[in-house]
C-alpha cells in the first residue's frame, strides 16, 4: 500500500486535507495524525473491522484495548454509561487535553476496539488538526500510538513512517508534538478514580480539582508480580534496540559512575551511549552522548525522550547508560517510560564507585600557574585503568590567571598544552572523601592539614610515590629550569600512574 503524506499547520488548516483524511477514516482505513502527545494511528472507533487493522499494521497484541478520541464533549454520552458526576470538572479543567478518562462503555463501542473490556478509554485531544479530523470522520477515532508495538513512541511524522509507511493510508504531518509522552489515563469506574499511566496530568493537577486519587501501584519500581490494570503497561514498551541501564544516585555520583562505565567500555573497544543533560553533558568525553534536555525544565526532557531513544538504533551502541531524574510531577511519568524502555535494568551509582577509591586527583601547589597543572596535564595523557576527574589547584590564588608562559612553552614542546588551563583556589570542596589530593611539597601539605584538619588522602606527590627527588621550583628562572621541573614531574607522575593502577589490581 503507497502511504500519503500530507502536511498540516495547526493554525492555518487545510480543510481539503482533513476532508480527505477523515474520509479514509469513514471508509474503515488507517490515517496516522498529531496530537499534542504523540503522533496517533486513527481508525473509526465504531467498527470492528477497523480496530483489526490497527493491531496488524501496529503488530500490537488485541487484548490492548485502543483509546477512542473525541473532539466535542456531548459525543462522550453515546459511547460511555455510567458517567460519574465529577467527569464534568476533569473534563472543564483537562480537555481538551492530554488526558484519558476510562468509563463503562456503551453498546455502541465493539470489543474490537476495547481489547474485550467493558470499559472504554477516552481522551480529547487538544491539537486542532486531530479534532477537525475527529469531526471529518464521524465523531469517534480510535488512536494508539503510531508506532511498531514495542518501539517508541512517535513524536514526529518522521518516526510514524519509519515504523508504519506502506502500512497504512496516510500520515498528516503537523511537526515535533508538544508533550511528548502519552497522555495520563484515570480510571473512573473506580472510587476514588486511579491512575493508570502517568502522564503531563499529574495526580496533585487532579486532587486539585476532585480531590483524592489513586495511584496503579505497580507503575513505578521494580517489575511487580502484579499485572497492571492498564493492560498496555503489561508490555516491555518505548524500548530502544540497545538494553538500556539507569543508572541511580544522587546526580554527582550517578556523573562519576556513568564516566566511569564509559571509560571501561573505550578501553575494552564497546561503544556505548549516554542520555545527558544540558547540565551533565560536559563531563562526558567518551561514548556517544545525547542531551535529552534541560533538568531545569521537566518538559523538555519529556519531548526528547523517544526522539533520543530512537536515534541511538542508528548508533550501533550495545548498551545506553541514563541518568535519572527526580520522580514528582512530569518526572513521574518521565520515569515510568524510561524505566519500561529499559525493561526495569538499573544499577546503582554507589555500588559503581565503590569499585574505586580514587575518582579525583587533585595537585596542588601555591599558585597553580605551573607546577600543579603541568603535573595534571602529564597524568591526563596516562590510559589509565580507570577513569579519574584530574585538576589541579592553588593555595593562594587571588584572581584566575592562564597558566605561566615558560610552563606553557615547555608543555607544548613536549606535545602538551595548558592552555585551557585557569588557576583556581583550593578550599574544602576539593577535600571529598574520593579525593586524591598531591601537594608538589611539604608544605603545602602542612598547611592543607592545618586549615581543614584532614588527614586522609592528603599526600606530597613523592610521599605517595615513593620517591623523594625534590621538585624544583622554577618561578622566576630562565626556561631551563622549567624544563629541569617538567622531567622530575614527568618522572614523579609516571610512577604515580603505575601506582594508581596498582590499587585498581588490588581492589579487583
Ligand atoms: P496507546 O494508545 O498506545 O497510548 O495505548 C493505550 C493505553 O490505554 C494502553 O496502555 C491501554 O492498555 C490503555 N487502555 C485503553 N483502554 C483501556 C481500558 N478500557 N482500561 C484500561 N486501560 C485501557
Ligand atoms: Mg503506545
Amino acid at each position: 500500500m503507497e502511504t500519503k503524506i500530507r502536511k498540516i499547520d495547526k493554525n492555518e488548516i487545510d480543510e481539503d486535507i482533513i476532508q480527505e483524511a477523515g474520509k479514509i477514516l469513514k471508509e474503515g482505513g488507517l490515517v496516522a495524525f498529531p496530537t499534542e502527545t504523540v503522533y496517533g494511528l486513527g481508525a473509526h472507533a465504531l467498527k470492528e473491522e477497523a480496530a483489526l487493522k490497527t493491531y496488524a499494521a501496529k503488530g500490537r497484541p488485541s487484548d490492548n484495548p485502543l483509546i477512542v478520541h473525541i473532539a466535542d464533549y456531548e459525543d462522550l454520552q453515546k459511547i460511555a454509561v455510567n458517567i460519574p458526576p465529577e467527569t464534568d470538572a476533569l473534563a472543564a479543567h483537562f480537555w481538551p487535553g492530554p488526558l484519558t478518562l476510562i468509563f463503562e462503555k456503551s453498546a455502541v463501542v465493539p470489543y474490537g476496539t476495547t481489547g474485550g473490556l467493558d470499559t472504554v478509554a477516552v481522551r480529547m485531544p487538544e491539537n486542532a488538526a486531530a479534532r477537525g479530523l475527529i469531526r471529518a470522520a464521524g465523531g469517534f477515532v480510535s488512536a494508539p500510538s503510531a508506532n511498531t508495538s514495542g518501539r517508541p513512541s512517535p513524536t514526529t511524522a518522521e518516526h510514524v513512517a519509519e515504523d508504519l509507511d506502506g502500512k497504512i493510508d496516510m500520515i498528516l504531518d503537523g511537526g515535533p508534538v508538544e508533550i511528548g509522552l502519552e497522555s495520563t489515563i484515570l480510571d473512573m469506574t473506580v472510587q476514588p478514580p486511579m491512575i493508570l499511566r502517568p502522564g503531563a496530568i499529574t495526580g496533585e493537577m487532579f486532587e486539585k480539582v476532585i480531590g483524592e486519587v489513586s495511584m496503579d501501584e505497580t507503575l513505578l519500581g521494580d517489575e511487580s508480580e502484579k499485572a497492571p490494570k492498564a493492560p498496555g503497561m503489561k508490555y516491555r514498551h518505548y524500548a530502544p534496540k540497545a538494553k538500556l541501564i539507569i543508572v541511580e544516585g544522587d546526580l554527582r555520583e550517578e556523573i562519576l559512575a556513568v564516566r566511569q562505565l564509559a571509560y571501561a567500555a573505550k578501553r575494552e573497544g564497546r561503544k556505548i551511549g549516554i542520555i545527558a543533560t544540558d547540565e551533565t553533558l560536559p563531563f562526558y568525553k567518551y561514548g556517544v552522548v545525547k542531551n535529552i534536555g534541560t533538568r531545569e525544565n521537566e518538559k523538555t526532557i519529556a519531548r526528547n525522550l523517544y526522539k533520543v531513544l530512537r536515534e541511538f538504533d542508528d548508533e550501533d551502541v550495545e548498551v545506553i547508560y541514563s541518568e535519572s531524574f527526580a520522580v514528582q510531577g512530569m518526572g513521574k511519568a518521565i520515569m515510568n517510560r524510561l524505566e519500561k524502555a529499559a525493561g526495569h535494568l538499573r544499577i546503582s551509582a554507589a555500588a559503581v564507585a565503590k569499585q574505586q577509591k580514587y575518582r579525583r586527583v587533585t595537585f596542588v601547589s601555591g599558585s597553580d600557574s605551573a607546577r600543579a597543572p603541568m603535573a595534571a596535564e602529564i597524568l591526563r595523557h596516562y590510559e589509565l585503568k580507570q577513569e579519574y576527574v584530574i585538576d589541579s589547584r592553588g593555595l593562594v590564588v587571588l584572581f584566575p590567571e592562564p597558566a605561566n608562559q615558560k610552563a606553557e612553552a615547555i608543555m607544548k614542546s613536549a606535545q602538551m598544552t595548558l592552555q585551557d588551563h585557569v588557576s583556581r583556589q583550593f578550599d574544602e570542596e576539593n577535600l571529598q572523601d574520593d579525593a586524591l589530593i598531591l601537594t608538589i611539597d611539604e608544605n603545602q601539605k602542612n598547611k592543607i592539614l592545618s586549615e581543614y584538619g584532614q588527614t586522609e588522602n592528603v599526600y606530597t606527590l613523592n610521599e605517595f610515590v615513593g620517591d623523594d627527588t625534590q621538585i624544583p621550583e622554577p618561578y622566576g628562572k630562565p626556561l631551563t629550569a622549567y624544563g629541569e621541573c617538567f622531567e622530575v614531574l614527568s618522572a614523579l607522575v609516571r610512577m604515580l600512574a603505575e601506582k594508581l593502577d596498582s590499587l585498581v589490581e588490588e581492589e579487583q
